[in-house]
């Protein structure tokens, strides 16, 4: 039913077009072009200009076929993490890596090709089918940046299916909330050699601060991180400025509160432990935490229309897709914020975010077969649902 060696072709195209987030505009153009190929109305919308990147999402409206059907969202982001310019693909019978300098970028070119190609199909085959408002957001991987600035009331799909994971046995459907920490640490400096009693050492604060601070996997619902930190000039300088940044993750929001509060509430303690008073001016180490909410949790129903969508569609295709718990974001814990309520299904891409980067072409395919049962299945029932109200 699917094209495979179309998909697969389409994928390895696709992956080797630089789009790292806020460089979209090339893929956006493609995909604009493989989109109104297919008869869809194509607009790229003004999401790049609000980030400072150079593109817009693609938003391709494709017509449907049953008189009065609501539409379908369907979604992958373009944009790839670092490294991912020149990625090179090498094919090894069903398997697709690098050659290790890069990402694959499979996340989310996979999304992207299993969407376009999925719809080729749709179209070719003739098969009814509702309309569907395909999005191919930008800067998913810097913030969910395309996603957040999509004008959702130019939309009109309740439900749909974000492309965007690993196995395509799995379709997540519970996501955690996300809150971004920075964290600036002020001391003062003196010379290290000379007067370091008159100094107060930032990185001293930011190392008691984490020493003590519950990271890692909190428990089977939160962890947190500190991903970054960046201070000092010189060994022979006591430093005075420290930047961190970190994050936390729960499926539970007051247990994400708690644990955000917590890393701040170290930095505080620490910092207040340090005072020095140099020609009669006393300076006390103090912190400057912004804690902000990069996203909310996502949480669909096992019995939403969209879930028993996919797991009746596999079913028909003989095969059983799980719904699970994801520990991380993605476009999806938007949408569904914003009032379209979706669900992330398995593309095949492997080892994300690394050099090391890989997909298995078979999942892939496995995952367009059962894109291409969902939009026949839920072209079916929508005719139903048209009839009856008729
Ligand atoms: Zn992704």
């Amino acid at each position: 039913m699917i094209n495979q060696e179309r998909l697969k072709n389409l994928l390895l195209e696709l992956v080797q077009i630089d789009s790292h987030s806020r460089k979209e505009r090339e893929i956006a153009e493609r995909i604009r072009h493989y989109c109104e190929e297919l008869g869809a109305e194509v607009e790229i919308d003004d999401a790049g200009q609000k980030v400072g990147g150079n593109s817009g999402n693609v938003i391709a409206r494709f017509a449907g076929t049953i008189p009065g059907a609501e539409p379908l969202m369907m979604s992958a982001h373009m944009d790839t993490v670092v490294p991912g310019e020149g990625v090179k693909p090498i094919v090894n019978g069903d398997i697709i890596r690098t050659d290790g300098t890069t990402v694959l970028g499979g996340d989310d070119k996979s999304g992207c090709a299993v969407i376009i190609e999925t719809i080729r199909c749709l179209l070719e085959q003739k098969i009814p089918h509702t309309p569907i408002e395909a999005i191919f957001s930008i800067c998913e991987e810097v913030g969910l940046l395309g996603a957040k600035n999509v004008d959702v009331s130019k939309l009109k799909s309740k439900f749909g299916i974000v492309f965007d994971s690993d196995d395509p046995g799995f379709l997540f459907t519970k996501g955690p909330s996300a809150d971004h920490l920075e964290i600036e640490i002020f001391g003062l400096e003196s010379h290290a050699g000379v007067a370091p009693e008159e100094g107060i050492s930032a990185i001293k604060i930011a190392a008691e601060a984490i020493a003590g601070m519950k990271l890692g996997r909190i428990d089977d619902e939160t962890t947190a991180n500190i991903g970054v930190i960046e201070g000092g000039k010189a060994t022979n300088i006591v430093t005075n400025h420290v930047i961190l940044k970190g994050e936390a993750r729960s499926l539970d929001d007051a247990k994400l509160e708690a644990q955000s509060q917590h890393m701040v509430q170290r930095f505080e303690e620490a910092a207040s432990k340090y005072e020095v008073t140099v020609e009669g001016k006393t300076t006390k180490g103090r912190i400057k935490a912004i804690v902000s909410r990069e996203y909310s949790a996502m949480d669909v129903s096992d019995e939403s229309h969209v879930v028993q969508l996919v797991i009746t569609a596999a079913a028909r295709l003989g095969k059983e897709v799980k719904t699970l718990a994801s520990g991380g974001g993605c476009d999806a814990n938007i949408f569904n914020k914003r009032g379209i309520e979706c669900a992330n299904l398995g593309t095949g891409m492997r080892a994300i975010h690394t050099v090391n980067e890989w997909l298995d072409v078979k999942d892939m395919y496995a995952s367009a077969e059962m894109t291409l049962e969902i939009l026949k299945l839920n072209g079916e029932l929508a005719e139903k649902t048209v009839a009856s109200i008729a």
